[in-house]
């Protein structure tokens, strides 16, 4: 059923990053919830795998003296939602993942799988990119770490070396401190189904409530890879909290997006979703803050 030369069994990092450096052909495999799925459709034929299955040291949600959350490449979407540390941190980033696929794909499938695939409608990566996430690679030189913005060079291709594998994804605490989030996805279903459009927006209050700080928004399949509106962030910083703001912000959007059609969905129906998602993903993370609206 599946064609495949080898399959190496990495048990430690250390051996998949020798493994990585053994076979440069071979592929990485987690969860396989991608690549077992394309294999199965033809693609890769005769391939060889590295399986980081079981390198346990690479599942779990940690915080490190600093504050920063560490999330282990290896963890699953549904050990995501339950974790107490993203429940209580980045909520929002639990809610997103519990929106894939069904079930059976949250238990096997890989947050670090989910980004290292460089799709755009992954339901982790918007979120990821609306609290500033940072990549965490180890090679043969050790780590390395990088903006999540700066490891989507294009759809598909994320910046991982010869030798490398993604370790883990941080939140640093200037991100998560008193902010608060929400993330809508729109498919064509409400289960099974890949995003036609996801937005993340999170917002952090002024001690009173009555002002924005500062609001990040992350959109998907708003252009080949996972993006930021810079423009609505900065019209929203330091603005008092209303709707009237919810509506400008949502319109500001449209200056950083640039979704295409697909047999999914066209460009402007995705320029509609993305203003109304983006209006009230804002309304929602303001009230969550704690903003009178
Ligand atoms: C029925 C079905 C429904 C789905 N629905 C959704 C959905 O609604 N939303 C969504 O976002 N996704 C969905 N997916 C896609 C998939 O489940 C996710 O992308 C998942 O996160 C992939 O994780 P994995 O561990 O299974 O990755 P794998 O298939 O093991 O790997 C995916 C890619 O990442 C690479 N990789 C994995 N881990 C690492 C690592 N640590 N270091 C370096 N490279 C690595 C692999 O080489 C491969 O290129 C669905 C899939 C199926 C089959």
């Amino acid at each position: 059923m599946y064609d495949m030369k080898a399959l190496y069994e990495a048990g430690s990092v250390e051996e998949a990053v020798s493994l990585r450096l053994e076979h440069p052909e071979a592929q990485i495999i987690a969860g396989g919830s991608d690549v077992l799925v394309q294999m199965r459709e033809g693609k890769r034929a005769g391939a060889e795998l590295i399986s980081i299955y079981g390198i346990d040291t690479l599942r779990g949600v940690r915080m490190e003296e600093d504050g920063t959350l560490r999330i282990g490449s290896l963890t699953s979407f549904s050990h995501i939602t339950r974790d107490t540390l993203i429940q209580r941190y980045i909520n929002v980033l639990g809610q997103a993942v519990d929106q894939v696929g069904g079930p059976q794909i949250r238990n096997i499938g890989t947050i670090g799988g989910n980004t290292c695939n460089g799709v755009t409608s992954a339901d982790s990566a918007s979120t990821l990119f609306a609290w500033d996430a940072i990549i965490e690679l180890t090679g043969q030189a050790g780590t390395r770490r990088v903006p999540i913005q700066e490891f989507y060079i294009r759809a598909g291709k994320v910046d991982i070396r010869a030798g490398e594998i993604q370790t883990g994804i941080l939140i640093p605490q200037k991100s998560y401190e008193n902010t608060y989030g929400h993330y809508i996805k729109y498919a064509m279903r409400n289960a099974m189904d890949i995003a036609t459009l996801g937005t993340s927006v999170n917002v952090r209050l002024s001690a009173d409530k009555k002002t924005v700080e500062r609001a990040r928004v992350a959109f998907g399949v708003a252009g080949p890879i996972p993006l930021r509106a810079a423009t609505a962030e900065r019209l929203s910083a330091g603005q008092p909290v209303s709707e009237e703001l919810a509506e400008r912000f949502a319109q500001a959007v449209k200056e950083d997006i640039n979704p295409r059609d697909s047999w999914r969905a066209s460009r402007d129906f995705r320029l509609h979703i993305a203003v109304e998602s983006a209006k009230r993903a804002f309304l929602e993370s303001m009230k969550l803050a704690g903003g009178a609206l």
